[in-house]
């Protein structure tokens, strides 16, 4: 039987954050920042919102093109470069 202190860390923190989580779901995290529900979440409306995605976020910790990145707000996932949360903060 293979120890728990076997299984590469990356295994774990490679885990893609799920829209189901709950910590997501009270963030309105999509996968596809074009499905936001914009009544909902009106931060992600109009010509300015539209612009909001994880790749342009301040919280957002990747600088690859990769299609998943780490997000400070959830510690050990990864989240969609072209998702959006209601944490979204302007990268200046
Ligand atoms: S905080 Fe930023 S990078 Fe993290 S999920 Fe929300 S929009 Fe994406």
């Amino acid at each position: 039987m293979l120890a728990l202190s076997a299984i590469p860390v990356q295994l774990i923190a490679d885990d893609k954050l799920s829209e189901d989580d709950p910590l997501a779901q009270a963030f309105g995290y999509k996968l596809d920042a074009t499905t936001v529900d914009t009544e909902k979440f009106p931060k992600r409306a109009g010509e300015a919102g539209a612009t909001q995605f994880c790749d342009n976020c301040a919280l957002y910790v990747s600088d690859s093109a990769a299609e998943f990145g780490p997000c400070s707000i959830f510690q050990d996932k990864l989240v969609a470069a072209k998702g959006w949360c209601n944490a979204w903060i302007v990268n200046t």
